[in-house]
């Protein structure tokens, strides 16, 4: 990465922090050994997974035996989901799920569908909030699970997760929640929110790409995904990534520790970029709910432009953001969370994502909104629309 590059896209990966390379360095050289090994060589190894287990554990109030470490959130969402539908014995063939989950739940649901199973989609509001009441109507005696987002990836809402678990308790229907946003960022507690399962993964706090866990309540039957050898209590095969799940381990404890400090830095960084946006960039709106949403996050429209095209001179000017999530992007097709919070194509085509971490600078946004100042303006006067709009003096869709 050049030096002077600007990195605003911590929702779709954060560089891995010194303190977690530190603690992952001997398990990739001298302690390599196997955790499952009897000799005297994996007697380390095992009792750093141990540790690591306790500290991924301690961040959302779980006991270390209900934590099963997984290839990362998408692994764990494509367990969860698949293991409470299609276990021995759920308690029918239907899952609920939000309009706006990750691609790890949609595109699970899309596979479950093709194999009979009913998935319903909830709809969420302008905010982007999922109603619990709705979710209650839409509990039917054959409901395995129901599956809400902790936060969103794209707009940043926190969903009402607490309540939703308890309505899903009451049903004694299962609950699930993606929580790979929320992991580190916001306060969790899987018994105060009524969690029976939850994803995380370890690249989206400063840990390594590649590892996460699925939580999974005492007493909540798990199916393997990935049938093998007896690790993680013989039910998710695999050689344990040793150096990531020390990585991982070290990455909670850190966010865990400066999680108040944090929040509060991004929260600054992230509303002075916002309103300095709304403010100087006309025909511009936040996307996403305007409180209940996470600190770093920023989404954000610029109509008569396309998104694209302002990501790509963002980028030559070393300023990396996103439009919508990353495994959209390379597709044309608009983000389906945009279009589920009621924007129209054209406005979806042209947001932004701007996702900041702790480690960002003031004088890092303040540079990333006078480029984008200059960058919408030269755009906007090669627009068609916006010379439409101009002629014809409409009123103003910001
Ligand atoms: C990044 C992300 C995932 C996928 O996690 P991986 O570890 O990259 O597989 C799942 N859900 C959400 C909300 C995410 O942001």
């Amino acid at each position: 990465m050049a030096p002077d590059t600007i990195y605003l896209d911590n929702a779709s990966t954060t560089p891995l922090r010194g303190e977690v390379l530190d603690a992952m360095l001997p398990y990739l050289t001298g302690e390599y050994g196997n955790p499952a090994s009897i000799h005297p060589m994996g007697r380390t190894p095992r009792d750093a997974v141990a540790h690591a287990r306790e500290s991924v554990a301690s961040l959302i109030g779980a006991d270390p035996s209900e934590i099963y470490f997984t290839s990362g959130g998408s692994e764990s969402d494509n367990w969860a989901l698949k293991s409470a539908v299609l276990g021995p014995h759920p308690r029918g063939r239907h899952v609920i799920v939000s309009s706006i989950e990750h691609h790890a739940i949609l595109n699970t649901c899309s596979h479950l569908k093709s194999m009979g199973v009913e998935v319903t989609y909830l709809p969420v509001d302008r905010d982007g909030l999922v109603d619990p009441a709705v979710v209650e109507a839409s509990i039917r005696p054959d409901t395995a699970v129901v599956s809400v987002m902790a936060a969103n990836n794209e707009i940043g809402t926190i969903q009402p997760i607490r309540e939703i678990g308890g309505i899903a308790r009451d049903h004694g229907v299962l609950f699930h929640t993606d929580a790979v946003q929320a992991y580190g960022q916001v306060d969790l507690d899987v018994t105060r929110d009524n969690i029976d399962l939850l994803s995380a993964s370890a690249h989206k706090l400063g840990g390594p790409k590649g590892v996460g866990f699925l939580y999974v309540r005492k007493g909540v039957h798990l199916d393997p995904l990935i049938h093998g050898g007896e690790q993680e209590r013989g039910i998710r095969g695999g050689t344990t990534n040793v150096p990531g799940v020390v990585g991982f381990g070290r990455a909670a404890e850190l966010a865990g520790a400066g999680m108040a400090a944090d929040s509060e830095h991004e929260r600054t960084l992230r509303d002075h970029l916002v309103s300095r946006i709304l403010s100087e960039i006309p025909y511009t709106r936040l996307n996403g709910h305007p409180s209940s949403r996470l600190p770093g996050n920023a989404n954000i429209s610029f109509a008569f432009v396309e998104g694209e095209a302002l990501l790509m001179s963002m980028a030559m000017n070393g300023i990396c953001v996103s439009t919508g999530s990353a495994c959209a992007s390379g597709s044309l097709d608009p983000s389906h969370v945009l279009l589920a919070i009621g924007l129209d194509h054209a406005t979806a085509h042209g947001s932004l994502r701007f996702t900041v971490s702790p480690r960002n600078t003031l004088g890092e946004i303040d540079r990333t909104v006078d480029v984008l100042k200059e960058v919408v303006g030269r755009l906007r006067a090669m627009s068609p629309l916006y010379e439409d709009h101009i002629k014809n003096g409409e009123e103003t869709r910001g």
